[in-house]
């Protein structure tokens, strides 16, 4: 198969997209209109070089940290009811342009408040950016998770739930909170200071998923399945290591949110081709394919199935599979049964 042909085919697949986040996918030409706009241009900054404070760059970014500065420019202009809004809608825009037709977008609204935002005017103005696109596009579905951040701990946890609650999906017709998760420094903060937090967002109807074993090891994944009852985890790298946890993962069930070009950015793996990807697979772990941060990984959801296609010898079937239970592993009831052909055709 050429690139172009495998391209092509993935082109046809119905996609779902079940981890990606707001602050990391946000387009580099709207954040530079807000620069100009807010600061007339920095002075002596042009576009390529700002685009590299949003933007991996191969040749001079090397670490974890490199990787998170890239989200500290956004910051600047995702404070504003209007700017949040607009940045949802075309955060909608693109991935529909992937051809995902399911989005679960993930925000954690606590960093978008330091301009004076309440938490759910910030979930807010995502809701109704997300909706806006939605009204000329009926075969698009959207949700959003809401990001609680380990370093705040699992009380503000349960606080940030509560501030959430009203923009819950069940309230609102079109796009609302579907999902909550946990995310940042893995090592000091143990998934069971969350415990609490995930008992009551599931009493509110969430959909579970936790940021784990990305940057730690697959202690932290089974410290998460055991205490807080996920039904995905994001990354869950490290559990590629661990063939017992492999079995706890299939045996209850729980998708796997794999996103590769983003485990490289952050070491959590060296190379596309040490990925556990094919591990999961053959454990009968559940997948989906998704991509983290578009904007910061230079990628989209079409490369990241490209390069799970190129680098593990990954048949169209293979693909089918990924992108069905990438589908069916969503939190949005509405997304119903996978609308591709059926596993195994072709
Ligand atoms: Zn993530």
């Amino acid at each position: 198969m050429t690139p172009e042909d495998r391209r092509a085919f993935i082109r046809t697949l119905p996609l779902a997209e079940l981890h990606r986040h707001f602050d990391g996918s946000c387009r580099p030409d709207t954040l530079w209109e807000y620069s100009e706009k807010y600061y007339s241009a920095v002075p002596g900054l042009d576009f390529e070089e700002f685009r590299h404070y949003l933007q991996w760059d191969d040749a001079k970014d090397r670490n974890l940290l490199d990787y998170l500065s890239k989200f500290d420019l956004p910051l600047q202009y995702t404070q504003f009811y209007e700017n949040i809004k607009r940045i949802a809608f075309e955060l909608a825009e693109d991935a529909y342009n992937e051809g995902i037709r399911v989005l679960e977008l993930r925000t954690n609204p606590f960093i978008h408040r330091r301009a004076g935002l309440s938490t759910r005017q910030v979930v807010h103005a995502t809701r109704k950016g997300l909706a806006k696109f939605g009204e000329t596009h009926p075969d698009f579905r959207a949700g959003i998770i809401i990001i609680a951040m380990r370093n705040h701990g699992g009380n503000m946890a349960r606080i940030l739930l509560r501030e959430v609650i009203g923009e819950h999906a069940d309230y609102h017709n079109g796009p609302g909170v579907i999902g909550f998760d946990i995310a940042g420094a893995e090592p000091p903060f143990p998934p069971i200071l969350f415990a609490k937090a995930y008992e009551m967002a599931a009493r509110m109807g969430m959909g579970l998923t936790v940021h784990a074993g990305e940057a730690a090891g697959p202690e932290r994944v089974w410290e998460a399945v055991d205490n807080l009852g996920p039904h995905r985890i994001g990354h869950g790298t490290s559990a590629g290591r661990d063939p017992e946890l492999l079995k706890r993962l299939a045996k209850d069930g729980i998708v796997v949110e794999c996103c590769l070009t983003s485990n490289i950015h952050t070491g959590a793996t060296d190379r596309y081709a040490d990925h556990p990807l094919p591990k999961f697979l053959e454990a009968g772990v559940k997948v989906a394919l998704c991509t983290d941060n578009p904007t910061v990984s230079s990628t989209d959801l079409v490369r990241e199935y490209e390069i799970a296609m190129e680098t593990f010898g990954l048949s169209e079937g293979d693909m089918r599979h990924i992108a069905r239970m990438s589908w069916e592993g969503s939190f949005l009831a509405e997304a119903g049964a996978w609308p591709g052909p059926a596993a195994g055709a072709g």
